[in-house]
């Protein structure tokens, strides 16, 4: 049989900013787009989210990534391919009701409808529930909550794709991402054009790295440093745990059901205000973990926290200002190196120099 080949659009804010003309295939496992000048993208079925622009194009979406067609015959075809969870997406959509794939995973929460819990008063299981979510939510809800907020949380600068400078940091989470502690876990970065010396992550493992954090940083591991920092965010759930303290029941609702209408403003908030103190040093922490783990040197992290300081003109990245002083930090990380003992470092195969240049040739 002919493979099924539909037209339409593909949008991958890593690569890009503008949606670009695309071949659309299916695999068994995936929506598959190929744009013309060779860029392809895989969105597996699994946690796909689909929507219908104004324009009429069925839009699936996965970890920034879009790929949409206006085609008549691509609602059939993905439901086709897609199995079980794109149906019933595609039946969402339609305004047909569905079984909530959630029900049964939340504990207590699930065993009120939501109609029932609205009429009696508050069980007492429910306290419970509140502090422990983070665990029993499934991380596609930390997945569905970035890629929200992705759209939403403001970026300045566009999106580089120099591929130099995208090797490099592809490098650095590849030498990181095996040692995560969250098997569900992956990770995707956008490097953006803007001075900021930063870098943050979003629930669901989306990444941006500014350019700033890469020109001031003297060696490839001290960029990996911050990146295990945020990547520690990602599999500590840092951002869930916030959304469901700050959100309490109404999360809890909102997030069984599938649904961040009423949270997104909220979702953004909390996302802008920072994790607090205590999941900062638990990600300094984790993030040195992960370091030793893949023979990097975490000292490169304590250098880089150590020239923050010394250059006060240097933005303090926003992680950063939560913790009052970024020379006790740099001792930390150095304390937790030294219990990593004697180590056989393994520098990172990037040549710097050429990153160097490629940032001054943009
Ligand atoms: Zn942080």
């Amino acid at each position: 049989m002919e493979p099924l080949v539909f037209q339409g659009r593909l949008r991958d804010r890593d690569h890009a900013d503008a949606p670009v003309d695309a071949s659309i295939t299916f695999e068994e496992d995936a929506l598959v787009a190929e744009a013309a000048g060779g860029h392809r993208a895989r969105l597996p079925w699994r946690g796909l989210r689909l929507r219908r622009s104004e324009a009429g194009a069925l839009e699936c979406s996965s970890g920034g990534v879009t790929i949409s067609s206006t085609e008549p015959g691509f609602p059939r075809a993905l439901e086709a391919a897609g199995g079980n969870e794109v149906a019933d997406a595609l039946a969402r959509l339609d305004g047909e009701s569905v079984a909530n794939p959630w029900v049964g995973r939340l504990g207590c929460t699930f065993a009120l409808g939501v109609a029932v819990f609205v009429a009696v008063r508050l069980p007492a299981c429910f306290t419970a529930v509140t502090e422990g979510v983070a665990e029993e939510v499934p991380y596609s809800v930390d997945e569905a909550i970035g890629e929200f907020a992705s759209d939403q949380v403001p970026v300045e600068g566009g999106t580089v794709s120099d591929p130099v400078l995208r090797e490099a940091v592809q490098v650095m989470v590849d030498r990181l991402a095996p040692h995560r502690s969250l098997a569900d876990a992956e990770f995707r970065f956008r490097i953006v054009d803007n001075d900021l010396v930063n870098a943050f992550a979003l629930p669901g493992g989306h990444i941006v790295v500014f350019t700033g954090l890469l020109e001031t940083a003297e060696t490839p591991e001290e960029v990996a440093g911050v990146l295990a920092h945020e990547i520690a965010h990602v599999t500590q759930r840092h951002g869930i745990r916030q959304v469901v303290k700050a959100a309490g029941l109404t999360a809890v609702i909102g997030i069984t059901l599938g649904d961040l209408s009423g949270l997104e403003s909220l979702v953004v908030e909390v996302l802008q205000n920072g994790y607090g103190r205590d999941a900062e040093s638990e990600a300094d922490a984790e993030g040195v973990r992960m370091m030793v783990a893949a023979r990097l040197d975490p000292r490169g992290l304590a250098r880089f926290f150590e020239r923050l300081d010394a250059e006060q003109e240097v933005e303090i990245p926003e992680w950063l200002s939560t913790h009052p002083d970024s020379l006790a930090r740099a001792s930390r990380v150095q304390a937790l190196a030294a219990e990593a003992g004697a180590v056989d470092w393994e520098p990172l195969a990037i040549d710097w120099d050429a990153v160097q240049a490629a940032l001054e040739a943009r």
